[in-house]
């Protein structure tokens, strides 16, 4: 380990104080890193490698419980506990070790995926991503190739498509995984801030073919560090890139699967590589790409003008927008649902998969529409989603 003061890991714990004893983790855990005794559901520190598998089935949040230590605490201590310690004083040297940083990222993710309501699974027929290649003690150094704004100049919504150049280092990413970007500075007190993630938004073979280059689609937040530092970066500047992460929210490699992307904002990046890789790999289809996608209005929505010439032989598109002057308000599931026959039909059919993805908070309106447009055709959402997710099907990634 590498981080800024060796020895300080980051310990997974589970609260005894929340805990049902409902032995879900125990059940979820793939390397049996999750134990009990009479009393305590406990987390084995040498065998936890932090997959976070265990964090979205736990019905209470009992088991998203971390302390930055020195010494992990034993079995034999947690068996023990009653109530969870607090996080002990590290002092002002004890800056969180670089495992604690990378540790977040997946956090980061399971936070991203919790909307899907259950533990992710790739689809089956994915190409099997490589992860954390690289990480931030020695991250690969990209070159900024181009940062374009893809947002109108009058609109307040800065959202850029930047382009990022490996060079000689090899960085291979399948489409909808994710980059984390190491934030050019540390905070006031020395302290270095997690990396922040973005999606990919190219295809796996390079924003532009075999160049070996991947495109971000980033949005300037305000206030915050990270994007409004990329979101100024010059052609030539480099950025500190680790990653990439991502092992479930992924593209099927399968040309009869229809893909519905339903997505707000930045959220259309993964889609962007989607619909690249199946422009370049199996453009007849025969599976369709079908994408709901909202904006406040058409100047604000990332890509308008270069979604225009997408064909719609390739892409079904529907672009939503909720503040055009004169026109009423309209949401991504007001759409779906006003399209509701054919997102049935899509429903019913075992090539159909689901990727949400954009800002926290649209899972559950995209959720009733698709509940109801089921209820409507006759279906049940409520069977349908945990079948396609167990298989799959259904993906959600929020932030
Ligand atoms: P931060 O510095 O983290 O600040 C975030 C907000 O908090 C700002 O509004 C800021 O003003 C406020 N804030 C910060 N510090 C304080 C403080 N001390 N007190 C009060 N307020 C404060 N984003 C994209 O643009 N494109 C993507 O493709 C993308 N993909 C993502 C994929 C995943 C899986 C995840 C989890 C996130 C993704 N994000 C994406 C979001 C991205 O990772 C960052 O969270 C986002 O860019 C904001 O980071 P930042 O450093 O600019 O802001």
């Amino acid at each position: 380990m590498d981080g800024a003061v060796k020895g300080h890991k980051k310990q997974h714990l589970i609260d005894p104080e929340i805990c049902i004893r409902c032995n879900t983790c125990e059940a979820t855990c793939p390397i049996g890193a999750v134990t009990h005794d009479d009393v305590n559901y406990v987390v084995d520190a040498e065998k936890c490698d932090a997959c976070l598998d265990c964090i979205s089935p736990c019905p209470t949040g009992a088991i998203d419980n971390w302390r930055v230590v020195a010494a992990p605490y034993s079995l034999e201590e947690q068996f023990g506990w009653l109530e969870l310690p607090g996080q002990e004083e590290l002092g002002p040297a004890a800056v969180v070790a670089e495992d604690a940083l990378e540790a977040d990222v997946g956090q980061l993710l399971a936070a991203a995926h919790a909307g899907a309501g259950g533990k992710a699974v790739a689809p089956a027929s994915a190409d099997k991503p490589q992860i954390n290649l690289f990480r931030r003690s020695k991250p690969a150094m990209a070159t900024v190739q181009g940062n374009f704004r893809i947002t109108g100049a009058d609109t307040e919504s800065d959202v850029r498509h930047i382009v990022l150049g490996f060079g000689e280092t090899q960085f291979p990413v399948l489409e909808g995984q994710s980059i984390g970007v190491v934030p050019p500075v540390t905070d006031p007190d020395g302290r270095e801030h997690p990396v922040r993630l973005y999606s990919i938004a190219s295809a796996r073979d390079g924003e532009k073919r075999n160049a070996n280059n991947i495109a971000l689609t980033v949005k300037r937040v305000p206030g915050g560090l990270v994007s409004d530092w990329l979101c100024n970066l010059k052609v030539g500047d480099k950025v500190a890139v680790t990653g990439p992460f991502g092992a479930t929210f992924l593209m099927p490699d399968d040309a009869n699967a229809n893909i519905l992307m339903i997505c707000t904002g930045t959220g259309s990046a993964p889609f962007r590589g989607f619909t690249e890789r199946r422009r370049r790999a199996a453009p007849g289809g025969p599976g369709k790409l079908v994408m709901y996608f909202g904006a406040r209005t058409p100047e604000e929505l990332p890509y308008f003008g270069p979604l225009q010439k997408v064909p719609r032989s390739l892409l079904e598109q529907h672009l939503v927008f909720s503040r055009v002057p004169g026109a009423a308000k309209e949401y991504v599931q007001d759409r779906m649902r006003l399209h509701g026959e054919s997102v049935a039909r899509l429903l019913m059919q075992d090539a159909t998969y689901i990727y949400i993805c954009g800002l926290k908070g649209m899972e559950s309106g995209v959720e009733e529409a698709l509940a109801d447009i089921a209820r409507k055709h006759g279906l049940d959402w409520g069977r349908i989603k945990p079948v396609m997710r167990s298989q799959g099907r259904y993906h959600v990634e929020t932030y």
